[in-house]
């Protein structure tokens, strides 16, 4: 088979042209194309009036190697990799103790699946509910600002991507496509076969919660074992005759203790008591760089238009989705994350008294509005002290003052763009209706954010402006605040994917600082769970 990039067609073209091009692209008669399939479609909309798809297409061909010989120039067709999973270790002896895996989001998940696939019945705990019941928790604090800190947007089955756009694409390298296996996986759950060759695929809200189901029931079907409602509130360690520390038990909130030697620490970004435990049991955390900011909403018709233009409303196109990014005259970068066509913005707080904003879609991204987040990069230089776990208290800090600014009922703050850039607090919204429940009050957000933050968002804003017109539009609005894009610790590990200075114990997915996105957290997963395989083949082979 040979893989073909970047074959570029018009945006209506008939179906018989893909094979057409396909063809010509590689020099060959027609009927000497066996078969082809779509391996990525993408769209080119750089000219708006004449929008391209762009495909990455797998072909046989009669006389493959000679067209491959004739072709060993052209960076675009090379012969189509190997892209199936496969273990790294042969399935490992059943150690003496379970591992176990803390976390049900996608990292925990995929490694839950994989260490399920070798045979070694990993136990799953997550602090929240079945995806079903944290379903009910989660529009509660939406429809009646009643916040459950242990079930809610970050908290429970499917981890924080629960309620979300479910985009599902990311910016890691993967020479070994664990990526395909998590989309596979997916499509196997019940995600549409499309994900798999849409170049930037999503799946929405509802789909997102019958998957999680669907993986589960593999997980327990493999020999895994759930736990919900299981909160980890402490590690058990020791110190060998060697000096290194050793996870021996997990302690958790019920008075239960679990034995266990081998466990990877999925726990999310917004776990910040158990990052508080691990700490205070000497656990290796550093703090690490992440952004914050508000939420910007703008009519998805505006952004269609300023993306599309005539061809906005096409069919094959969808809602148009955005990436901007400007460095400051002030060293700030202001970028926009997490963008979400068509979408709604969400209280995403784990904890009372605070306000945090993100966002989410429905598959179909067809709500009034766009969203995204309009965030600006921060270090631990610009955190309160030199703790590692300063970044969580400049979190609390904000999100603290968002909820005092919202009015102290979980509403969000909000300020129209046009008072923002004037610098005059808001007092009415305008044609811009804003999506977040329970609700918007306006106010000035400038009070809510460092200056350095406010500073670099006022001289972006008219630069985005310019790049899509009407992004700086007196009548859109602002939201606050945007604290949890990334995890603001690193709990730093080796090269063996265990902890810098606990042995068994892994660090694993967003919250320990080395995904940032639902693929990239299910990707990490499988690595983790294969280097707990790895790990228990070692032990067994010492022994
Ligand atoms: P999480 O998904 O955060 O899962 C951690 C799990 O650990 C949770 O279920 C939690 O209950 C459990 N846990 C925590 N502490 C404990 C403990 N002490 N004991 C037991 N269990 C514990 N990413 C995308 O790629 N695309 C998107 O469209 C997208 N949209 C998003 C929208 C929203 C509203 C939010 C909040 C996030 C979104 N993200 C999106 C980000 C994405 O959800 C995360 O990157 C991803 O979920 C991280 O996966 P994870 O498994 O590392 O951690």
């Amino acid at each position: 088979m040979l893989r073909i990039s970047e074959l570029k067609l018009p945006l209506d073209h008939a179906p018989e042209a893909l094979p057409a091009a396909i063809a010509r692209r590689l020099s060959v008669r027609p009927e000497d194309l066996v078969r082809w399939s779509v391996w990525k479609r993408a769209h080119d909309a750089r000219r708006k009036s004449a929008i391209l798809k762009v495909y990455i297409v797998d072909a046989e061909v009669k006389g493959e190697a000679a067209v491959l010989k004739r072709l060993v120039k052209d960076p675009h067709v090379r012969p189509t990799p190997d892209t199936a999973y496969r273990p790294v270790v042969a399935a490992p002896p059943a150690p003496r103790l379970r591992p176990v895996v803390i976390g049900a989001g996608p990292c925990g998940l995929f490694a839950g699946l994989i260490l399920a696939e070798m045979g070694l019945r990993p136990i799953i705990l997550d602090r929240g509910k079945v995806v079903r019941e944290r379903t009910k928790d989660t529009w509660g604090l939406w429809r009646r600002s009643e916040l459950n800190p242990e079930s809610n947007v970050q908290f429970g089955e499917g981890g924080a991507g629960t309620f979300s756009d479910g985009k599902l694409y990311s910016q890691i390298k993967d020479p070994r496509f664990l990526g395909r296996k998590v989309l596979t996986e997916f499509v196997q759950a019940g995600a549409p076969a499309e994900i798999l060759t849409e170049a930037h695929p999503h799946i929405g809200t509802f789909r997102l919660v019958t998957m999680v189901e669907s993986l589960r029931a593999k997980i327990e079907s493999l020999g895994g074992e759930y736990r919900f409602q299981q909160r980890v509130v402490d590690v058990e360690l020791d110190r060998g005759r060697d000096g290194v520390r050793r996870l021996r038990g997990l302690h958790l909130h019920t008075g239960e203790f679990i034995e266990a030697d081998q466990v990877v620490f999925a726990v999310g970004h917004s776990s910040r008591d158990t990052f508080q435990a691990l700490y205070d049991r000497g656990v290796h955390i550093e703090a690490k760089p992440f952004s914050i900011g508000f939420r910007i909403e703008h009519p998805q018709s505006w952004i269609d238009r300023a993306m599309f233009g005539p061809c906005a409303g096409h069919p094959d196109l969808g809602a148009a989705a955005y990436s901007l990014s400007h460095h400051c005259a002030n060293g700030r970068t202001v970028y926009s994350f997490c963008m979400c066509p068509g979408g709604t913005v969400v209280a995403a707080t784990s904890e009372p008294n605070r306000v945090v904003t993100n966002g989410m879609s429905q598959y179909s991204r067809n709500e009034r509005n766009a969203n995204s987040g309009f965030v600006v990069g921060i270090s631990p230089a610009d955190y309160p002290s030199e703790h590692p776990l300063a970044g969580i208290d400049l979190q609390r800090d904000l999100e603290s003052r968002a909820f005092v600014a919202g009015g102290g009922d979980y509403y969000a703050p909000g300020q129209l763009v046009g008072d923002f850039l004037a610098g005059r607090a808001s007092t009415a919204l305008g044609s811009v209706t804003p999506s977040y429940r329970p609700g918007v009050r306006p106010t000035d957000l400038s009070a809510v954010m460092p200056d350095y933050v406010i500073e670099a968002m006022r001289e972006a804003l008219p630069v985005f402006g310019r790049k899509i017109p009407r992004y700086d539009d007196p009548e859109a609005v602002l939201t606050g605040v945007e604290t949890r894009t990334s995890s603001p610790i690193r709990m730093t590990r080796g090269g063996d994917f265990q902890s810098l200075n606990v042995r068994g114990l892994f660090p694993a997915g967003e919250g320990a600082g080395y995904a940032g996105g639902i693929l990239s957290a299910a990707v990490d997963g499988i690595k983790v769970a294969e280097a707990v395989a790895r790990a228990i083949v070692g032990e067994a082979a010492a022994a």
